[in-house]
Parts: C-alpha cells; sequence; structure tokens
C-alpha cells in the first residue's frame, strides 16, 4: 500500500522531557490518523527533525521509497527552519504542511510555560512555512486540529492527490500517430510534460500495434466477445464488426503490457492496417483505468487517466469527454458532450448498447460502439493546455443534467451538463481563458482536488463556478 511519510519538527534546546513528549503525541496522532486513513493510505512516523542531518535523513528515505508518495510535517514546537533547507532540498515527493496541534482546546486553569513553550505550532509552523515559501517548494497547507472531520478528509484528498501525482510521475503514454493535422490545443512540448508532471509520451507506428492485433486468436477474441455480452447489451446483429473491435481490445492490452503503457492516444487520420476506427475497443479500455485521449491528443490522455486514479475510492464517474453542441435556449443552456465513439461508459445512466453505425468521416468500415445516456449531479470539467511558457490546468464546476428529450437519431453515447454561474459567465470564461473542446469530466472529484493537484505540480490553475463574475472575465485579457 502507498504510504504518507510523517515528520514532525522540533529542536533539542527544550530538553529531553520535551522531545520525549513530542514523539508520543506524534505516536498519537499517526494513530489515529491510520485509523482514519488505513483504506486509501498507511501514515509512518519519522524520527523527528532535530537538526539539518535529520531533516536530511528523513527527507533522503522518502524520495527514495517508492512506496511513499508523499510527505506530511508538522512543527511541535519551533523548528529553526534552516536546519530544513537542505532536507527539503532532497525531497521529491509532494508536501503537505498540517498546521495543527496535539491540543485542541487551551487549558485556561492550567496553561504554564512549559505547556506554552511544548505546545507551539502558531509560532514553529510560521518559521517553517516562511522556508517553504522562501524555497517555493510547491506543498498544500491544511490547518485545524487534527481530530476535526475536515481535516481528515483534507488528508484523505491529499493522500488520493499524492497517488495519482505518484501515477502520473510514473506514467507511459502510447502515441499511435500524432497530433490531429492543423489542430492547434491538443499539441504540446512533450519534454516540457516530462519535465512537470514525469510523462513518457512517445510514438508507436501503428504497424506495430497491427502486428499485435493480426497475432491475436479466435478464443482470446471469443473471450472478449463474452466479457462484451455480460456488461453490455447487444444491439446490433452485425456481429464481426465487433469482434474486430473484441481483437482491437486484446491487442491493445497485449501491447500496452509488453510496453508499459498506463494511457495512449490514437487519431482516424493514421488508422493503417485497421478497418474500423477503434470504438469500443477504447471505450472499455477506459473502464480499465486506461487514459485515452482522440485526435493525437496525449494530454487528456494523461490527464484521463490521472484522474481516474485520483477518483478511485470515490463515488462518481470520471472520464474523457469532448465539448460538441449546444442547446441555447435563453436562459436554459444545455451543452451536449460526446465523441464520434470514444465516450467513457463510466458515464452511463443507462446500461450501454453496442450499436454499429457508419461514421462520417475517416473512410474506414462501420464501427461498433457503446451507446448510452449519461449520468447527472454535480461535477467538473477540467482541461490542461500548453501556452507555450506554461502549462495551464482550467476547471469549471459544472451540472450533469438528464437530457430534456430522446435523441434517437444520435448513434453515440452522450452526457449534457448545465455552466455555471450560467453559459454566458462561464463558457465565456472557458474561450478566455484558452481551455480546449477535450477535457476530463468528472462527478467524483471537486475543485479542491484539482487545486491541490495544480498546487502540488506547480501549474497554472484558472477556476471558473458560482464565484466567477463579469469583472473577472476582463481580467483574461490581461498578458
Ligand atoms: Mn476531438
Amino acid at each position: 500500500m502507498e504510504k504518507l511519510y510523517f515528520i514532525p519538527g522540533s529542536q533539542d534546546l527544550y530538553g529531553e522531557e520535551c522531545l520525549k513528549q513530542v514523539a508520543k503525541d506524534c505516536e498519537e496522532m499517526v494513530r489515529f490518523l491510520n485509523e482514519k486513513l488505513k483504506d486509501i493510505t498507511e501514515v509512518v512516523l519519522m524520527p523527528t527533525v532535530v537538526d539539518t542531518k535529520a531533516c536530511i535523513e528523513n527527507c533522503r528515505k522518502a524520495s527514495a521509497d517508492d512506496d511513499c508518495v508523499g510527505v506530511i510535517t508538522w512543527m511541535h514546537t519551533f523548528s529553526p527552519a534552516k536546519m530544513w533547507i537542505k532536507g527539503l532540498q532532497e525531497l521529491r515527493k509532494p508536501l503537505l504542511h498540517l498546521h495543527t496541534q496535539a491540543n485542541e482546546k487551551l487549558p485556561y486553569d492550567t496553561i504554564d510555560m512549559d505547556f506554552m513553550n511544548l505546545n507551539q505550532a502558531a509560532h514553529g509552523d510560521r518559521e517553517y512555512g516562511f522556508i517553504l515559501a522562501r524555497m517555493g517548494i510547491p506543498h498544500e497547507v491544511v490547518a485545524g486540529f487534527y481530530k476535526n472531520d475536515k481535516v481528515v478528509k483534507k488528508l484523505r484528498d491529499f493522500a488520493g492527490v499524492a497517488k495519482a501525482i505518484a501515477f502520473s510521475k510514473n506514467l507511459k503514454i502510447a502515441m499511435f500517430g500524432n497530433n490531429m493535422r492543423e489542430v492547434a490545443v491538443t499539441d504540446g512540448d512533450r519534454v516540457e510534460s516530462q519535465i512537470r508532471y514525469g510523462w513518457e509520451a512517445n510514438y508507436y507506428g501503428v504497424g506495430d500495434l497491427v502486428d499485435c492485433i493480426n497475432s491475436v486468436s479466435d478464443s482470446e477474441t471469443d473471450a472478449m466477445m463474452e466479457e462484451y455480452k455480460s456488461k453490455y447489451t447487444m444491439a446490433t446483429d452485425q456481429v464481426d464488426a465487433v469482434r474486430e473491435q473484441a481483437r482491437y481490445e486484446v491487442g491493445l492490452k497485449k501491447f500496452f503490457e509488453k510496453n508499459g503503457i498506463g494511457a495512449f492516444i490514437d487519431t482516424f487520420q493514421d488508422l493503417h492496417g485497421l478497418k474500423q476506427l477503434p470504438g469500443i475497443a477504447v471505450q472499455d479500455l477506459m473502464t480499465q483505468g486506461i487514459g485515452f485521449g482522440p485526435e493525437g491528443d496525449y494530454k487528456i490522455s494523461a490527464m484521463s487517466a490521472i484522474l481516474m486514479k485520483m477518483a478511485e475510492g470515490k463515488e462518481g464517474a470520471t472520464g474523457f469527454i469532448e465539448d460538441y453542441t449546444y442547446d441555447l435556449t435563453d436562459g436554459e443552456e444545455l451543452e451536449l458532450a460526446s465523441h464520434m465513439l470514444e465516450v467513457p461508459p463510466a458515464f452511463a445512466a443507462t446500461k450501454p448498447e453496442i450499436q454499429v453505425h457508419p461514421l462520417g468521416i475517416g473512410g474506414k468500415e462501420d464501427p461498433a460502439r457503446l451507446v448510452f445516456d449519461g449520468v447527472t449531479g454535480d461535477g467538473i470539467q477540467v482541461t490542461l493546455v500548453d501556452m507555450g511558457t506554461h502549462f495551464r490546468i482550467i476547471c469549471a464546476d459544472i451540472e450533469l443534467v438528464k437530457q430534456p428529450k430522446p435523441m434517437p437519431k444520435l448513434p453515440v453515447a452522450r452526457i449534457m451538463y448545465r455552466h455555471k454561474p450560467n453559459f454566458e459567465i462561464g463558457t465565456a470564461a472557458w474561450c478566455y481563458a484558452g481551455g480546449a473542446h477535450h477535457s476530463v469530466v468528472s462527478t467524483a472529484l471537486t475543485r479542491a482536488d484539482i487545486a491541490m493537484f495544480a498546487r502540488l505540480t506547480n501549474t497554472e490553475l484558472i477556476t471558473i463556478g458560482d464565484d466567477t463574475t463579469e469583472t473577472d472575465l476582463q481580467k483574461f485579457f490581461m498578458k
């Protein structure tokens, strides 16, 4: 299981008694946190930092431990922050500064100088906060009594985000083909995204994938078909078209296993050797946590995999989507979001149907795909764009709604949502911010999760929601 290291800070100025009490309080705190977070992480108490050497040792251990996804720090007493500089320079894990105390209430009747010296996070945590700010180390601050539900929830969210960042740092993306010709927003600096997020996004010839697909046996295809039939409703008699997709999925899985791939892209402009654009094959892979971006969009492929990982264990749906078309009825505006084929079944409100229909573009055979109506509820829409000088994450609050009427002639899965605070401001803000038409929608994650991810990866964040105003739109012009 993934671990969070808990590193407390103090110093030896206060004597042995004090340090013993610090260790004891930390043990109790870590015991409590383990009880509360045991389903998602293990919290490991490290030796109290009393000097530079102890800090370096702790941080080196955290950086070298593959199971350690993040570090929690807390200054029980004052801990002069120059002692932390060299250790923090060696720390390569997401960092949380827990601004708390061992005691909830002040013991007004009995408080003396000893108590005040022992329990001085208000003092020590500010000294520590200064050095983090001065060194420009991305970190999350969580303030409050550690047993408070709100604090525990933030620590839980941090564990999820830290786990997603660890996943990101190890993520390999297979690009079958390149960026769709002439499209701007799906492209990006793959050197920079590897430096910042760890993604190894590499090109693979589609021919190598086709070889892999051609090696799939009939019995492997049969087994995949059985899986489809158990999960979805077969609503077509063009079984061969579905079998074609089943072969693609088995072939893709073999390719991914061989190359350690966790996310991929394809493009309908480069499907040489494939009879169909992968449809249900991609949709079914997304249910297994594999990230996907169409038309060469490696950034959204990565983000969809990372946010699915972040949402693990949380209730709700998370996956890739594309902005398509609007109902612009004044005051009741809605968006219809979908894709040519590849809408994640996570969004299905109804049991997905396997259907086969022609595809308007690409000049390939009619592809099999899953068709369904989408889930409802509060959610977020997240995208990541390359601004040339830096990456930018845009996160908008949305409300997923039931489609007002059936769409019997639309042969793809789809979701519908309402923008916040309203259509005029919400979509204008997205356009001003340079938001892509590809994004990840989630009813499991919140803006707070995305803000944490942005802060810990030192990525610019623009948020849109009920707190966005007309005046905010004017700021997006500023360079
Ligand atoms: Mn697209």
